[in-house]
């Protein structure tokens, strides 16, 4: 089940904004997204998730939707949506990368 840990704080209003979306039972808290992230956006939870890890909490107030967290995260646990004021967020992980990461886990027989 995916689910959603993010700490609303006040940041500068810019027109278009990220948010990012991850699911928190299957981070394994590796921080390679904290590192790639130049906003520092993401920081490890002071609580772990039911596998035993620290997980991920995102500030979505700072993020800029740059996706560079979404690419470097090992289990593509994280989904990045660009948010403004007057449309809908748009999902904008980059496609392949879900697909190449199923295919190398489940590679075709
Ligand atoms: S890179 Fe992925 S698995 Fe690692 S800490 Fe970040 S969200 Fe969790
Ligand atoms: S999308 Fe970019 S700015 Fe937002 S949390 Fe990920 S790396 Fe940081």
């Amino acid at each position: 089940m995916e689910q959603n840990n993010t700490v609303p704080t006040a940041g500068k209003e810019r027109k278009v904004k990220g948010k990012v979306v991850i699911d928190i039972q299957r981070c394994k808290g590796c921080e390679l997204c904290t590192t790639a992230c130049r906003e520092q956006a993401l920081t490890l939870s002071g609580t772990i998730n039911s596998k035993g890890y620290r997980y991920i909490i995102a500030n979505n107030e700072v993020c800029t939707g740059c996706t560079n967290c979404a690419l470097v995260c090992p289990d593509a646990v994280i989904t990045v949506y660009r948010t403004h004021p007057k449309k809908k967020p748009v999902d904008i992980t980059p496609e392949n990368i879900r697909e190449q990461l199923q295919s190398i886990m489940s590679p075709a027989k």
